[in-house]
C-alpha cells in the first residue's frame, strides 16, 4: 500500500465490479484518487474468474427462466428484455474501450458463440414455441430460430444428438449473435489498465473493518496479509465490490439500508471436458429446464467455453451447499453473518427453504457417476473419463424481509447505498457479470446525484443508449449491433463491411 491515508474512492474487491467502476470513474472523472484493496493476490479469483462461472454473456437468447408462462398461456418476456438490454449496455462500454485503445484485443475476452434452448417432452416443446415467437418478433431477439425436427437439431448439435432416443417430442431455439466471455480475462485487463492510470492497487490486502468518520467519510482498517501489518485509509466513497464477501463488509458500516439482510450461500460445480476430439463436436451455449424444485441458479447448460484460446466444454452448475461465503473464504462465514438484526429474517429464511437446503445437500453429495447421469441428458453418449470435475465460484443469495414476507430468498442482484452516496455494496449474483456496467451505472446514479448532469455527455459518448429504452427503438438496436460487434470482433467479415456503413 502506498504512503498516502487519504483517498477519493476505495474500492473493495478486484473482481469484474469493482472493475467495472473503477473504469468508468476513470473516464468520467480523470483526476479522483482510486485504491483497490483485494485479499487474494491478483484480480478476478473469485467468482469472476473464468473457471469459476459459466462465461454466458447473458442477455435472454436462451435462457429459460428469464420468460415464464403467465396464468393466461401468455408469455412474460419483460425480465428478457430487461437482461438483454443491459447486455447491450456491457457491449457499448467495452466498446468504447476497444475504441479508445484502453482494451488492445477484444477476442481475449469475447467471442462469438451461438446460444441455444433445448428442451424434451410435449410441454416443454410448447413453452419453447411460445417463447421462441413471443421474443423473435423482437428487435433484441432478431435471429432467432425454431426447430423440433430431429435432422435439424443434429446440424446444430451434433454431439447432442448422436446416439440419441428420439422418443419423445424434442426442440430447440438457436441465435448465433450469442457470446462467450472471459470474465476474468476482463477483470484482469481492467484491472492492468487503470494501473496504467494510476490507481493504487493492493492486492493481499484484506478490508477488516470500515468506519464512518466524523465527517461523514470513511475509515477502513486494511491488513496486508503477507507481513500482518495494518494501516489505515480515509475515503470519500467506499464501493464494496467483494462479491460474497460484500455483506459482512456491509453490516461493518453499520447503514440503517444494510440492516435486515441475510446471506445464503449457494456452492457450484461444473463438469469439465477438455478433449480435442468431443470439444470439437459442440460449438453453442445450451440451455435446458431446471429440475423441479431446483433454484434457478442450477439450470443445467452444455456450453462452450473459450478459455485463452482454447476451447472446452462446460457442463452445470451443479449447485451444493458450504458455510463458505467466498470460494476462497472460512467456514465461519454463514454463522458470522447473522446478527439480532437480520436474525428473524435468516430463521424465516430457514423455515420456509428446507426443500431448497435439502436439494443443496443432495446435490453436493452426488457421485461423479451421478453427474454423468445428468450430463448424459444432454449428451447421451458422454464418457466418465473424458469429463473431471471444477469447483466454481461461491453465490451468496440476498435473504431479506418483501412483499413476499420476512425471510424471502432473492436471486437477483441488489445495489446497497447509504443515503448520503457515500457507500455502496453490491449483494446476489444474477445475472451477474453480464450486467456489470448497469449494476456500476446505478452505483453512479445512486451515489453522485449532484454530478450526473456534468457526466451525461461522457456517459452518451461512452454508451450510446444511455438514458434511451433500447426496445422502443428499433433502428438504434441495429446501429448498437453493428457498431458493437464490429468493435468485439463478433461478425464475420462480410456482415462487418455493412457494419461501418451504418456506423
Ligand atoms: C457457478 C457460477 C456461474 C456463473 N455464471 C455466470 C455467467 O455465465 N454469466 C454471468 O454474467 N455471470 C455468471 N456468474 C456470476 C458472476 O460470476 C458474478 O456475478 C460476478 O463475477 C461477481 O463479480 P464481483 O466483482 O461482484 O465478485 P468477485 O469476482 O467474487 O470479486 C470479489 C472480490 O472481492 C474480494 N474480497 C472479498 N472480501 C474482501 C475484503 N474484506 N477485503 C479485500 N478483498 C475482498 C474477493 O477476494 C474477490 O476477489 C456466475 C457465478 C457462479 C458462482
Amino acid at each position: 500500500m502506498s504512503k498516502q491515508t487519504k483517498t477519493d474512492v476505495v474500492l473493495i474487491g478486484a473482481g469484474i465490479m469493482s472493475a467495472t467502476l473503477g473504469s468508468l470513474l476513470k473516464e468520467l472523472v480523470p483526476d479522483w484518487e482510486i485504491t483497490v484493496f483485494e485479499r487474494r493476490g491478483s484480480a478476478g479469483e473469485e467468482s469472476s474468474n473464468e473457471w469459476n462461472n459459466a462465461g454466458t454473456g447473458h442477455s435472454s437468447l436462451c435462457e429459460l427462466n428469464y420468460t415464464t408462462e403467465k396464468p393466461d398461456g401468455s408469455i412474460d418476456v419483460s425480465k428478457a428484455n430487461k437482461v438483454n438490454e443491459e447486455f447491450q449496455v456491457s457491449k457499448q462500454f467495452w466498446s468504447y474501450l476497444v475504441n479508445s485503445n484502453l482494451i488492445r484485443s477484444p477476442r481475449d475476452f469475447i467471442v462469438p458463440v451461438p446460444h441455444m434452448s433445448f428442451v424434451q417432452g410435449e410441454k416443454d416443446v410448447t413453452f419453447l414455441k411460445k417463447r421462441f415467437e413471443a421474443l423473435s418478433v423482437n428487435p433484441l431477439f432478431e435471429g432467432m430460430e425454431f426447430s423440433d425436427v430431429p435432422a435439424k437439431l443434429a446440424e446444430w448439435i451434433p454431439l447432442m444428438m448422436k446416439d440419441r432416443k428420439v422418443d419423445q417430442p424434442i426442440a430447440a431455439t438457436r441465435i448465433e449473435t450469442g457470446t462467450d466471455v472471459n470474465f476474468g480475462a476482463l477483470t484482469r485487463i481492467l484491472f492492468n489498465q487503470l494501473k496504467k492510470q494510476n490507481v493504487d492497487i493492493n492486492f493481499n490486502h484484506n478490508v477488516d473493518d470500515i468506519k464512518r468518520a466524523n465527517d461523514g467519510s470513511w475509515e477502513l482498517k486494511v491488513r496486508n496479509m503477507e507481513n500482518g501489518s495494518k494501516d489505515r485509509i480515509n475515503a470519500k466513497f467506499v464501493f464494496i465490490g467483494g462479491g460474497g464477501g460484500s455483506l459482512h463488509l456491509l453490516q461493518k458500516t453499520g447503514i440503517p439500508e444494510g440492516k435486515g439482510i441475510g446471506g445464503f450461500p449457494v456452492s457450484g460445480l461444473f463438469m469439465v471436458c477438455k478433449k480435442p476430439e468431443v470439444v470439437a463436436q459442440h460449438r453453442a451455449k445450451v440451455y435446458g429446464q431446471a429440475p423441479v424444485g431446483a433454484p434457478p441458479m442450477s439450470v443445467p447448460h452444455l456450453d462452450t467455453r473459450v478459455i485463452d484460446n482454447k476451447e472446452s466444454l462446460f457442463f452445470g452448475p451443479f449447485a451444493g451447499f458450504t458455510p463458505k461465503f467466498l470460494k476462497y473464504g472460512s467456514n465461519m462465514d454463514l454463522i458470522t453473518s447473522v446478527k439480532p438484526h437480520n436474525l428473524t429474517n435468516m430463521l424465516a429464511a430457514g423455515a420456509k427453504n428446507m426443500s431448497l437446503t435439502t436439494y443443496l445437500v443432495k446435490q453436493l453429495m452426488l457421485s461423479k457417476e451421478q453427474r454423468m447421469e445428468a450430463l448424459r441428458e444432454f449428451i447421451p453418449n458422454a464418457k466418465s473419463e473424458d469429463w473431471e470435475l471444477l469447483v466454481a465460484g461461491q453465490r451468496v443469495q440476498i435473504i431479506k424481509e418483501t412483499n413476499a414476507g420476512k425471510g424471502t430468498l432473492q436471486f437477483g442482484t441488489e445495489v446497497i447505498n447509504a443515503a448520503d452516496g457515500s457507500v455502496a455494496a453490491l449483494l446476489g449474483a444474477s445475472p451477474g457479470a453480464s450486467t456489470a456496467v448497469s449494476v456500476m451505472l446505478e452505483v453512479i446514479n445512486n451515489c453522485f446525484p449532484q454530478h450526473m448532469k456534468e457526466w451525461e455527455p461522457k456517459l452518451k459518448e461512452m454508451i450510446p443508449s444511455y438514458g434511451a429504452k433500447l426496445l422502443q427503438q428499433p433502428e438504434l438496436i441495429k446501429q448498437i449491433n453493428a457498431t458493437t460487434n464490429e468493435a468485439l470482433g463478433l461478425v464475420s467479415k462480410k456482415s462487418s463491411t455493412s457494419a461501418s456503413a451504418l456506423a
